[in-house]
């Protein structure tokens, strides 16, 4: 990020920062004389991309309520759509910079997932990926749960396969309580039977030290 941040100033680019590291160290020094933009300010991206251009730094970091899910977005891949499930998540790791810019979990509701899913599918998008600081603690700030969550979205997936659904990062902690449903959902046709787990040690001493309240052993498992 440095170097590039280096760079744009070199050649006297308008420059704005996104993501984790201007949210959470917005006082670095390499940040001085560029614009930020915080994770849950990323709707005013185009305001602050006009106030840049005009020669303004702008520094939006404020958190509020979660982005819509429903901004305009330019996709990567047009038959991809990422969608996020939740901000933040329920872990204290260590080592983690993502937890101070992200904070604690916020979850998007069933059934504002399954509206967005649905007019994705209209836009023919051909792969929907979850993303999550952890899929596996989805929903519990707000009373639901990640199967409660997945079979409500295979519903509104077509049945012909169409669309796949491939299901976000967890950490082991809160998937292992629902190792039965996730099995049973990682074999509908429309769901690729993938998952996405960190094991970041093969020692329970630096789990420990790690805070990453899972063992070797529930690894594992
Ligand atoms: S669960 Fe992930 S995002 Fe949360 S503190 Fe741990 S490493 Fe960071």
């Amino acid at each position: 990020m440095d170097t590039l941040i280096s760079k744009c100033k070199s050649v006297k680019k308008p420059l704005v920062v996104a993501g984790c590291v201007p949210q959470g160290s917005k006082d670095l020094k390499e940040l001085e004389g560029v614009s930020i933009v915080g994770v849950q300010q990323i709707d005013r991206v185009v305001e602050v991309v006009e106030e840049t251009l005009k020669g303004h730094e702008v520094r939006l970091l404020n958190r509020k309520t979660l982005p819509a899910l429903d901004l305009p977005k330019v996709r990567k891949n047009k038959f991809v759509e990422i969608l996020p499930i939740n901000v933040g998540c329920l872990g204290a790791c260590t080592y983690c910079k993502t937890k101070h810019a992200r904070g604690h979990l916020g979850s998007y509701t069933v059934d504002s997932l399954v509206g967005r899913v649905k007019s994705v599918v209209d836009d023919g998008v051909k792969e929907i990926w979850l993303s999550s600081e952890d899929s596996g603690a989805y929903g519990r700030d707000i009373g639901v749960n990640l199967p409660i969550l997945l079979n409500a979205i295979v519903t509104a997936l077509p049945s012909n396969g169409s669309t796949m659904l491939r299901i976000g990062m967890t950490n082991p902690p809160y998937i292992l309580e629902h190792l039965k449903e996730i099995a049973h959902i990682l074999r509908h046709p429309c769901v690729y039977s993938f998952l996405h787990v960190p094991v970041q040690s093969g020692s329970d001493a630096i789990l420990t030290a790690m805070n990453r309240e899972y063992t070797v052993g529930e690894f594992r498992r």
